[in-house]
């Protein structure tokens, strides 16, 4: 349930990437609810058409738009991004919440893994921002939020690959921040700490196979390391994300926004 009004978004053309995912498919309803016109993404076309069921009540049928794409293969990205343009005309905000985990402690690493996620996580998202970025350019209007991660500010234990990726991120973040300010687009990253989804349960399970315990007990563990005693949920990053969108951010710029139940301080 989205914390901003049905109006706060109201006929902006927002594209979500990673929308089958977690916290893209919580993002997509969120801004669903403040009257955005959403196009969702990603690889899995059932689920992506589930949640176009569940976008349909709230914004009407002729304001969602599904592709999938893979986004690592550059004619899908240009697809995605014409297809869109097409369908709902211009992109007003764009979500990168496509992502992926990836490693292991660093003598498990290999060249394919390293390259992989440093592939979807920076390069292709990186490149998808630009086809709609030049967009925006000619309008000289539009917002963009990053998925980056606390991995992105800090190194995590057993996490070099994707922590890489992620301070990538944040690099070109707040670099093209800085040009795009110059034509009234603004981008910002999100960073969370762990959040109630399959990724973070795919990196809690491994920890704790590792250390011979549960799934259950890696994720109380998990749990009881945050200041807060537990992990964010996709609803709490969906709203983080929904206000940079909002006219109510429209000073926060290059920023690189936390959200870890204090867990940054550790
Ligand atoms: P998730 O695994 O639930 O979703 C990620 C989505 O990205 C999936 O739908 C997946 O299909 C999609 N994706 C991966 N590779 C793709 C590709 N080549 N082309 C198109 N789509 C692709 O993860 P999530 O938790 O929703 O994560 C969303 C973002 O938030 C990611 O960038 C992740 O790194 C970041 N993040 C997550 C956490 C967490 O604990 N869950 C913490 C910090 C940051």
């Amino acid at each position: 349930m989205s914390i901003f009004s049905n109006e706060a978004l109201k006929h902006k053309h927002v594209l979500i990437t990673g929308a089958t995912g977690g916290i893209g498919y919580e993002t997509a309803k969120v801004l669903a609810g403040m009257g955005a016109r959403l196009t969702i993404t990603g690889r899995n076309e059932e689920k992506l058409n589930e949640l176009k069921q569940q976008l349909i009540p709230v914004v009407g049928e002729e304001n969602v738009f599904v592709k999938t794409a893979d986004l690592t293969v550059e004619k899908e990205r240009e697809e995605l991004v014409l297809s869109a343009d097409k369908a709902l005309g211009f992109i007003n905000g764009l979500v990168n919440s496509a992502g992926i985990g990836g490693g292991g402690v660093v003598e498990e690493l290999d060249e394919a893994t390293v390259e992989r996620v440093m592939n979807v996580n920076f390069k292709s998202t990186l490149f998808l921002t630009q086809l709609v970025y030049s967009r925006m350019l000619e309008k000289k209007e539009g917002d963009i939020v990053n998925l980056s991660s606390l991995s992105g500010l800090r190194g995590t234990h057993g996490n070099t690959a994707y922590a890489a990726s992620k301070f990538a991120v944040i690099g070109w973040t707040q670099s093209m921040a800085l040009e795009a300010i110059e034509h009234k687009i603004r981008v910002n990253a999100v960073c969370p700490g762990y959040v109630d989804t399959e990724m973070a349960w795919n990196s809690i399970r491994k920890k704790a196979e590792k250390k011979g315990v549960s799934f259950e007990e890696g994720m109380n563990e998990a749990a009881a390391a945050i200041p807060s005693g537990r992990i964010s949920t996709t609803e709490e990053v969906a709203n983080m994300i929904a206000f940079l969108l909002t006219d109510a951010a429209r000073n926060i710029v290059g920023e690189a926004m936390k959200i870890s139940g204090g867990n940054f301080m550790r």
